[in-house]
C-alpha cells in the first residue's frame, strides 16, 4: 500500500488515539509510510478551536518522536503539517517550513472568515450562493498552488462536502485550478475521507482526477485519519479510482527527496 501522509493527532482537539495505536494501525494496513500532518497553528495566538495551539508544538514533536520509537525498524514515520491557506499566510508558512518538516500539506478550509467545512456553521450555506462559493474556493485553491509553499495540496473539492454543487459541468471550475497546480509542480491528494462525508464522494471527483492526470500532476493517496482505525482507510478503492483516471504511481518523501513509487 502507498504511504498515508495525511493523518491527525489529538492535539487538534477533534482526533483520538495514541502514537502507538496509529503505528500499529498503519502496520496492519500495510502502508509504506505513516505520515503525521496535524492542523498547524496559525501564528502564535489562538485562531480557532480545531487546530493545535502554538504552545503545543513541543507536544507535537514529542508525539512524533513516540511514534518513531514505536515504529523503529518496522515502518517509515514522516511528519509535516496540514496548513491553512489564508490571506497573508506566506511568512507564517515559511516559519513552519523552518521547523524542517518532511512535507507541508496546504488546504483551503476558509472562505474569508468562514470555515465552510465546519459542521458548526452548516446553516450559513442556506445564505450562500453556491456558484459564487465554488468560484471563490477554486480561485483560492489556484492561488495556494501558485504560492509554491506546499508539497501536497489537500483534499481538492472539499467545497462539495455537504453536497453543495453548482449546476452543470463542474470542469469550468476545475480547469483553471488544474492549470495552476500543473505549473506549480505540487502534488495533489486523493483523500478518501470524502467517501465518509455527506457528499459520499472522494476528494477530488473522478472528473478532476482525470484532468489532473492529463496535466501531469503527481498524486498521493491520503486517509485524513482522525482516529487510528481510519489510517489507510479505503486505499484499495482509491487505488482503483486513481488507476481508472490513468495514474500509475504515487509519491514518497524521504530524506528531503520526493520519489515516485508504482501503484500496487
Ligand atoms: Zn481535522
Ligand atoms: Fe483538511
Ligand atoms: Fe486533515
Amino acid at each position: 500500500m502507498p504511504a498515508d501522509y495525511h493523518t491527525h493527532t489529538p492535539l487538534c482537539h477533534h482526533a483520538t488515539g495514541t502514537p502507538e495505536e496509529y503505528v500499529e494501525a498503519a502496520l496492519r494496513a500495510g502502508l509504506t509510510a505513516y505520515g503525521i500532518a496535524d492542523h498547524a497553528p496559525v501564528g502564535e495566538t489562538y485562531f480557532d478551536d480545531w487546530r493545535m495551539l502554538y504552545d503545543a508544538l513541543p507536544d507535537y514533536r514529542a508525539w512524533i518522536e513516540k511514534a518513531r520509537q514505536h515504529a523503529k525498524g518496522r515502518i517509515d514515520v514522516r511528519w509535516g503539517f496540514e496548513c491553512d491557506w489564508l490571506p497573508d499566510c506566506e511568512s507564517w508558512i515559511e516559519r513552519l517550513r523552518g521547523m524542517r518538516p518532511d512535507y507541508l500539506i496546504g488546504s483551503v478550509h476558509y472562505l474569508g472568515s468562514w470555515d465552510f467545512d465546519n459542521p458548526q456553521w452548516l446553516g450559513r450555506w442556506a445564505q450562500t450562493d453556491v456558484e459564487q462559493a465554488w468560484a471563490q474556493y477554486w480561485k483560492e485553491y489556484a492561488a495556494m498552488a501558485e504560492s509554491q509553499l506546499f508539497d501536497i495540496l489537500g483534499h481538492p473539492d472539499l467545497i462539495k462536502k455537504f453536497c453543495h454543487r453548482p449546476q452543470g459541468d463542474l470542469r469550468r471550475f476545475y480547469e483553471p485550478a488544474i492549470e495552476a497546480i500543473a505549473i506549480s509542480g505540487c502534488a495533489i491528494e486523493l483523500n478518501t475521507a470524502g467517501w465518509h462525508k455527506p457528499c459520499a464522494d472522494a476528494y477530488p471527483a473522478v472528473e478532476f482526477l482525470e484532468l489532473a492526470r492529463a496535466a501531469g500532476i503527481p498524486l498521493v493517496i491520503s486517509s485524513d485519519a482522525h482516529a487510528p482505525d481510519e489510517i489507510g482507510r479505503d486505499f484499495a478503492p482509491a487505488i482503483e479510482l486513481a488507476k481508472s483516471a490513468g495514474y500509475t504511481e504515487t509519491l514518497r518523501w524521504s530524506e528531503g527527496r520526493r520519489t515516485a513509487e508504482p501503484l500496487p
